[in-house]
């Protein structure tokens, strides 16, 4: 097999990966992941099209670079790695400076090593996997794919944040996140529906652990709730989303907590699972939410944020024509689809129960003038047709 193209999807602590086949759009054959990378119990789990995903194996990986070290083995030994034709990262943040998908360089590896202090979470991790596969495979073009590129043309008034001036100057304003899945949802809703709604007014609702929502006009973002960093905006597992600010000043005075602290806090102990006092895991908390009155708690204000956020979404575009839902939770909580959407009839949102219970692509009712559809998100396909892309516009060699 000639020209598969592997996409690595690099955290702190997990390493998700796809190899896919040549075609137009590039096909999955493989996929899996490494988690829990330099903890104990680290472990591969992979998967190969059409059959089930086999049992996670322990392995040894005390770092993002041995793990990319063992996934190319691994790779190698099950598909050879002499198929792979290019190599696709999802980068998360790319600062003011990356507004497209860029093929790797040198300077741009430099240039993300600079951004770190913008993403310390997950900018390491992600370079640490490039240059692993760059020196496993020196020859293999590598490509950078952005989260925060589908949000570059945020107008001014979207991306200001009301600090003073200079701080913006700075880079800190709102860059969103998500764009990957963004982009995906944007070419999918074109192709299910057609080019015309999707040149419409549309508000896209990824709803998984991390969860978010863009505004959407002529294919072109206006808003975006995630901000300066993925914790802002909607209440998400275990990220506060927004806070009034003069919390945080409160609990560094009287709990003396460090940035550090606040990090943890806001980061990974709030949200769903701050709520809930259980589980950031929405099916938890809906099995849960009969008898536990925090599970109650969690799953209403995460629905009533979510409801908010459309407003504000549909405030920002001047109205609504399609609401898409995407995401672990958007693509499969019925009941969560259903609460998020009551009382939206004022902007024309209007569920069909029956084709919302049955996960029907379009789920709105026939009268309602908003349609509201269901789909299936898929950042590492976005990524592959991005590489194929830039892997088309590569100067050929010279034949000999
Ligand atoms: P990530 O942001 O980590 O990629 P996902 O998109 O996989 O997350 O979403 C994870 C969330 O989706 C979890 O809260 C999980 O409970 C929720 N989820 C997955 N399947 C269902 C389901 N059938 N019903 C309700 N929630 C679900």
């Amino acid at each position: 097999m000639g020209s598969s193209i592997l996409t690595l999807n690099g955290g702190s602590s997990s390493i998700k990966f796809a190899l896919f086949a040549p075609g137009d759009p590039p096909t999955r054959c493989t996929s899996g992941k490494i988690e829990r990378i330099g903890q104990s119990g680290t472990t591969l789990t992979t998967k190969t099209a059409g059959s089930a995903a086999e049992a996670p194996r322990p392995i040894e990986a005390a770092d993002p670079d041995s793990a990319a070290r063992q996934l190319l083995e691994w790779l190698d030994r099950r598909v050879g790695l002499t198929s792979i034709t290019g190599i696709g990262h999802r980068i998360v943040h790319g600062g003011a400076r990356y507004t497209a998908t860029q093929l790797v360089t040198p300077a741009v590896v430099d240039e993300l090593r600079r951004l770190c202090p913008l993403d310390p979470e997950h900018l390491p991790g992600e370079i640490a996997l490039i240059e692993g596969c760059g020196r496993r495979l020196p020859t293999v073009a590598q490509v950078a794919c952005f989260d925060t590129a589908f949000h570059r043309d945020l107008p001014r008034v979207a991306a200001l944040l009301p600090l003073p001036l200079h701080y913006f100057e700075a880079g800190i304003r709102r860059y969103g996140f998500h764009g990957i899945s963004y982009a995906y949802l944007m070419e999918e809703l074109a192709r299910v529906t057609s080019p015309q709604e999707a040149a419409g007014r549309v508000i896209l609702a990824h709803l998984g652990n991390g969860a978010s929502m863009a505004a959407v006009h002529e294919r072109k973002c206006v808003d975006t709730t995630m901000a300066f960093t993925p914790t802002a905006g909607l209440v998400m597992g275990t990220r506060s989303g927004d806070l009034d600010p003069g919390v945080l000043v409160h609990l560094v005075r009287s709990e003396q907590l460090s940035a550090d602290a606040l990090d943890e806090l806001v980061n990974r102990r709030s949200g769903l699972l701050g709520l809930s006092e259980t589980s950031a895991d929405v099916r938890d908390l809906l099995d849960r939410r009969a008898t536990d009155s925090r599970a109650r708690d969690a799953i209403a204000v995460f629905c009533y944020q979510a409801r908010k956020w459309i407003g504000a979404m549909a405030a920002a575009l001047g109205g609504v024509d399609s609401l898409v839902f995407a995401g672990g939770i958007g693509e499969n909580s019925v009941e969560v689809r259903a609460e998020i959407c009551q009382a939206l009839d004022f902007l024309g949102i209007r569920l069909d129960e029956q084709r919302n219970a049955r996960g029907a692509g379009l789920i709105s009712a026939d009268n309602a003038c908003c349609a509201v559809r269901v789909i299936h998100t898929d950042e590492e396909s976005m990524i592959a047709r991005d590489v194929k892309r830039i892997l088309a516009e590569l100067p050929r060699p010279p034949s000999t």
